[in-house]
């Protein structure tokens, strides 16, 4: 096929390498030159705006830092992608952004012709590279077969999770539960080893009984808990405290657009905020566990 690709940063750059070593062609746009020249020099066209990288393909995918780069990138007057794109090309948002956005923009495109699903990834630039990403996909159910072969090249993954917007309610409602599970692992971890535990024999023991969980047993934050966690590597690589913070934020915009309460979910948020301002937003989130043990 050939696929326009927008947006080819830390994510987008490994994804679109995937699609190229799957056999399809890429026309491709960023607004940092340097990451552009990453894709042209493995093969790919370079196009000249959003608008123009949705002309001649089959389809687009995009890959976008947040809501207000989604929208302009789609809607841009002159230079968006609705404002080239030819009725009938299927459009497909990988970016995490709000899903009352992602439900507008899909309105937006349908309005011109366009059909268009969200698709946010978990899995992280790990993931990406392996080409093992898990896409959550929201969308007509016929617009979610023809993008599946394409999420296919960059996925293992591919769950429909209904109508549009929805993959983005997956995704953001998952990683909430993930921050209040992080959190909690690391006030247990923490308090353990202050009250005289030895971390290593408390995480056994949580990992064995109901207070265990995927941050307890396979991402311990607390140092030398396990050996391939990021705590163990000064919590460098993984995934990192201002993404988190990304997302809890939008969750809770949208729990409050919604009046639903998210009290645990609205601490995590200030907790990762708190944590950001302290300057460690860079580190992996996991870390959030300084803010519970000194060194
Ligand atoms: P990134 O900032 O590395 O990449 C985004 C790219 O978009 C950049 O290259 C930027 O130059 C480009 N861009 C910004 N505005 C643009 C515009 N107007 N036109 C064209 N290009 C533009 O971000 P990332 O880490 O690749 O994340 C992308 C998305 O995936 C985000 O929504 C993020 O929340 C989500 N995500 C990231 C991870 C991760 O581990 N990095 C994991 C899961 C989901």
């Amino acid at each position: 096929m050939k696929i326009g690709f927008i947006g080819l940063g830390h994510m987008g750059n490994p994804m679109a390498r995937n699609l190229l070593k799957h056999g399809h062609t890429l026309k491709v746009f960023d607004v940092v030159p340097d990451l552009v020249k990453k894709l042209t020099d493995l093969g790919a066209a370079a196009a000249s705006s959003p608008a123009a990288c949705s002309q001649g393909v089959d389809a687009v995918v995009t890959m976008l830092p947040s809501s207000p780069h989604v929208r302009s990138v789609y809607t841009g007057k002159d230079t968006g992608i609705l404002s080239g794109v030819p009725a009938g090309v299927l459009l497909i948002d990988s970016s995490t952004i709000d899903p009352h956005t992602s439900r507008d923009v899909a309105m937006d495109a349908r309005a011109h012709g366009n059909n268009m699903v969200d698709a946010p990834v978990s899995g992280g630039t790990g993931g990406a590279e392996a080409g093992t990403l898990t896409f959550m996909v929201g969308g007509e159910t016929a617009d979610f077969d023809k993008a599946k072969p394409i999420l296919q090249c960059m996925g293992k993954n591919i769950v429909h999770c209904g109508g549009a917007g929805n993959g983005q309610v997956a995704k953001i409602c998952n990683n909430m539960m993930l921050a209040i599970e992080m959190i909690a692992t690391a006030e247990g971890m923490a308090l353990a080893a202050k009250l005289g535990m030895d971390p290593k024999v408390f995480a056994g023991i949580a990992n064995t009984s109901s207070g265990r969980c995927w941050s307890s047993d396979t991402y311990n934050p607390y140092p030398g808990v396990l050996e391939n966690a990021p705590a163990s590597r000064g919590y460098t690589g993984g995934f990192g405290s201002d993404l988190m913070l990304k997302d809890l934020t939008l969750v809770t915009e949208a729990a409050k657009a919604a009046k639903q309460p998210v009290n645990l979910g609205a601490a995590a948020q200030q907790l990762y905020q708190m944590h950001s301002l302290m300057g460690n937003g860079g580190l992996d989130f996991s870390s959030i566990i300084k803010l519970y043990k000194k060194d």
